[in-house]
């Protein structure tokens, strides 16, 4: 399949300056909530969005080029399964890059959710108090990287259609937004797709709902899993991290500072085990 320089720029542009604004629009048509557009945070979460265009495509575009050659000069075509996408049928390449990206987003997701170094990053994802399309771009560049890498390793590997990538990459780019934003949307659809309800409670506080939701658009491993949590006539209304700043370069700096905090009071083992909170609050019941 081979896209049109047209297409391939429409698409980019859309991503660039598209949905960001487009969005917004379909939030204060179709609001799940009433919440305000300019919101503690906003011009942060800006950034996040403008500044993500230039950095983390240049990360991502370095780790792809560094993957592709590395692949080249020792792969070979030796390697079980290398290249096996390049002359696929479309349909098996649909079908490939749909995994891929499920499955790859999901067990990063999960990755920063339990492992408690990795949460450092991803917590600034978790910090914003509301939850709008604008929201989506607040990530940890290291964390972004987490969550691209992997993905980018399978496709410089498998070497699927670069125009069904595009494509589903953009698909991807529009999704992300749309789920994080504050806009109605069918119950039905969250049984299939992680829709702005699906995701609300990932980003909640509501214990029931902590560490669930992993997915980013089509969300059968959550179901698969048990991680899924989507009640009926319910919706969360509480967000985010009151205690996090709304800067962007603390947000960049912080992680370091808490790892390092994490270290010193409990041992490097603390980086990859999360405590137990039940049993450690038993114990303390116990002893007062
Ligand atoms: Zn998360
Ligand atoms: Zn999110």
């Amino acid at each position: 399949m081979t896209l049109t320089e047209t297409t391939t720029q429409w698409l980019g542009m859309l991503s660039l300056y598209g949905w960001i604004w487009m969005i917004p629009l379909v939030e204060r048509l179709f609001p799940m909530n009433e919440q305000k557009m300019l919101r503690p945070g906003i011009i942060n979460d800006l950034i996040h969005t403008y500044h993500r265009v230039h950095l983390h495509s240049f990360l991502n575009a370095a780790l792809i080029a560094w993957l592709a050659t590395y692949a080249q000069q020792h792969g070979g075509d030796k390697l079980p399964l290398q290249g096996v996408l390049l002359n696929a049928h479309w349909l098996w390449n649909c079908i490939a890059l749909l995994l891929m990206g499920h499955v790859t987003f999901y067990v990063a997701h999960y990755c920063a959710h339990k492992i408690p170094l990795l949460w450092q990053f991803h917590r600034v994802h978790h910090s914003s108090l509301a939850l709008d399309s604008f929201s989506t771009s607040r990530f940890h560049i290291l964390d972004k990287v987490l969550f691209a890498g992997p993905y980018l390793m399978l496709v410089t590997y498998l070497q699927p259609d670069p125009a069904l990538t595009f494509l589903f990459v953009s698909f991807n780019d529009f999704w992300g937004r749309f789920g994080h934003g504050n806009i109605r949307s069918p119950h039905w659809l969250g049984y299939f797709m992680s829709t702005p309800k699906f995701h609300r409670w990932h980003h909640s506080n509501h214990p029931e709902a902590i560490d669930k939701n992993f997915s980013a658009e089509f969300n059968f491993l959550d179901y698969l899993f048990g991680t899924a949590y989507y009640p009926a006539g319910k919706l969360p209304d509480n967000f985010g991290d009151s205690q996090y700043s709304n800067n962007i370069l603390v947000q960049h700096y912080r992680p370091f500072v808490d790892i390092y905090g994490i270290y010193r009071k409990n041992g490097w083992m603390a980086m990859f085990r999360k405590p137990r909170p039940q049993v450690a609050d038993k114990l303390e019941a116990v002893h007062e």
